[in-house]
């Protein structure tokens, strides 16, 4: 069983205080690459291409699958942010946007967050 796979695992799923919420007050230092009112997107600490970062909601959804009619505009607005910072990010031969729910999709943070990795041509299937 693979590292991040391990971690996944053992996730909790509690939104409330995740890393992601201690990184949006402020309590653990991040470097912010994009922020507004509604997201924020940072790199992540542990990269899986050589660019490789996350986009994350100030609202403290859960999960994909926890999301709600309600939070609509929102999933568009992630996914139209994410898109303009893999542009600054200079990934303009494209990129992938990942999304893992759950523990089968080896979700380890349970506060929503897109991945976007670039850089480096990408494989498919996924492991
Ligand atoms: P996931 O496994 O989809 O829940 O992704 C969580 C991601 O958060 C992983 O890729 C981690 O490397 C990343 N991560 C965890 N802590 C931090 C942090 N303090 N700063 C940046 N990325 C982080």
């Amino acid at each position: 069983m693979s590292d991040e796979v391990a971690k996944a695992q053992a996730a909790v799923a509690d939104s409330e205080d995740t890393i992601f919420g201690k990184i949006l007050r402020k309590e653990i230092p991040c470097t912010f690459i994009y922020e507004d009112d509604r997201c924020v997107a940072f790199h992540d600490i542990n990269a899986q291409a050589p660019t490789h970062f996350l986009v994350i909601p100030r609202k403290p959804i859960p999960q994909l699958s926890k999301a709600t009619e309600e939070d609509e505009a929102l999933l568009g607005h992630l996914m139209l942010v994410g898109k303009k910072v893999a542009a600054e990010q200079g990934l303009g031969d494209g990129f992938r946007v990942v999304i893992n729910d759950g523990k089968n999709g080896a979700q380890s943070v349970y506060h929503l967050h897109l991945h976007i990795l670039g850089g480096r041509q990408m494989k498919w299937p996924p492991g």
